[in-house]
C-alpha cells in the first residue's frame, strides 16, 4: 500500500478483540512517518504485538489544540501521519475532531481507513431497526440534565444509540425507563467483541431489573439502544369533536357516503366507522359539532 505525502489517515482499531485489524490498518499504521495516539501506552502495545514499531504522539481531550496545531504543520511539512483512540473509529465519543475539522480548512488530504465502532458493532446485532437510527454518545452525567436530555428524546421515533459507563449503567436505565416508559423495549450490548460479549434485550423495566440483580451484567464496555417511540398517527390524535365538525360542515352540500369518505380519507380513520358517525349526525345532530355561522 503506497503512503501518501502530507495526508492525515484516520484509522479506525479494534473494540477489543486483535483479529478485527484491518489489513490495511496495519499497512497504513507500518508505513506513516507519526501515529498520534489518544493514550500512547495503551496504542504501544497494539502496535507492537503487530510488529509495528512507528513514533507515537499523544493526542488526547486535554492536549487536542495545541497538539493539532503541530500535527498540521508536520502535515503541511509533507510527512504523513495517522490518528488513532484507544478503541474503536476516531472522533466517535473519542479525540480529533479538532484536528480533522482543522486539516480539512487547511486543505490537507484526509483518508478514513475504516473499521469497528461500537455503535455500528452493536447496531448490527441488536435486532432494532437501523433504518434510520441517532447515536447520542454519553447521557449527561448529573441525573437533571440526564432526565433533561431523554425528555428532549422520548417522542423521537427512531432507534436510540448511547454509550454508558458501566457505574451509571444503573441510573441511566433507571431514568430511560422513567421517561420512555417501562414497556419500550431496549438491548443492552455489552464487552463486544470480547470474551464476555452479552446481548441484554427486554423492556427497559426488565433490564434494570436484570442489571441491579447480576452485577456482572454491570461490567465492562457497553451500549445502550433503546427502541424509537412508536410513530404517531396524526390522524388518531383527530379529536372526536374536530371530526364531527367537519362531517357537520361537509353534510350540508353532500351526501352522508361521500362526507364520510371524504373525512376517512383526510383523517386515516376506518370509513365504516366515520359512516356511522356521519350517520348519527345527519340523522340527530352533534350538539358540539354543529358549526358556527
Ligand atoms: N471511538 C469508539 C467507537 O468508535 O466506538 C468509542 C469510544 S468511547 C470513549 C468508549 C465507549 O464506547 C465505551 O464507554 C462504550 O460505551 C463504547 N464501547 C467501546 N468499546 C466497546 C465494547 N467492546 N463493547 C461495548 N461498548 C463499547
Amino acid at each position: 500500500m503506497s503512503i501518501e505525502s502530507g495526508t492525515l489517515y484516520v484509522v479506525a482499531t479494534p473494540l477489543g478483540n486483535l483479529g478485527d485489524l484491518s489489513q490495511r490498518a496495519v499497512e497504513t499504521l507500518a508505513s506513516v512517518d507519526l501515529i498520534a495516539a489518544e493514550d500512547t501506552r495503551h496504542s504501544a502495545k497494539l502496535l507492537s504485538a503487530m510488529g509495528i514499531g512507528r513514533p507515537l504522539i499523544a493526542l488526547h481531550e486535554h492536549n487536542e489544540t495545541s497538539i493539532s496545531a503541530r500535527i498540521l504543520e508536520r502535515l503541511g511539512a509533507g510527512e504523513s501521519i495517522a490518528l488513532i483512540s484507544d478503541a474503536g473509529t476516531p472522533l466517535i465519543s473519542d479525540p480529533g475532531y479538532p484536528l480533522v475539522s482543522a486539516a480539512r480548512r487547511q486543505g490537507c488530504k484526509i483518508v478514513p481507513i475504516p473499521g469497528p465502532s461500537a455503535i455500528i458493532c452493536a447496531l448490527s446485532a441488536a435486532g432494532l431497526p437501523t433504518d434510520r437510527f441517532l447515536f447520542e454518545g454519553f447521557p449527561p452525567r448529573t441525573a437533571p440534565a440526564r432526565r433533561r436530555r431523554f425528555e428532549q428524546l422520548a417522542e423521537f421515533p427512531a432507534t436510540l444509540v448511547f454509550y454508558e459507563s458501566s457505574h451509571r449503567l444503573a441510573e441511566s436505565l433507571a431514568d430511560m425507563a422513567a421517561t420512555f416508559g417501562t414497556e419500550r423495549r431496549a438491548v443492552l450490548a455489552r464487552e463486544l467483541t470480547k470474551l464476555h460479549e452479552t446481548f441484554l434485550d427486554a423492556p427497559l423495566a426488565g433490564l434494570l431489573e436484570r442489571v441491579q440483580q447480576d452485577p456482572n451484567q454491570q461490567r465492562g464496555e457497553m451500549v445502550i439502544l433503546v427502541a424509537g417511540a412508536p410513530e404517531r398517527n396524526p390522524a388518531a390524535d383527530e379529536s372526536p369533536i374536530a371530526i364531527d365538525r367537519l362531517l357537520a360542515l361537509l353534510l350540508r352540500d353532500l351526501s352522508v357516503k361521500r362526507a364520510a369518505e371524504i373525512v376517512a380519507e383526510a383523517t386515516g380513520r376506518r370509513r365504516n366507522e366515520i359512516y356511522r358517525r356521519a350517520l348519527e349526525i345527519k340523522d340527530h345532530g352533534a350538539s358540539r359539532a354543529t358549526p358556527q355561522g
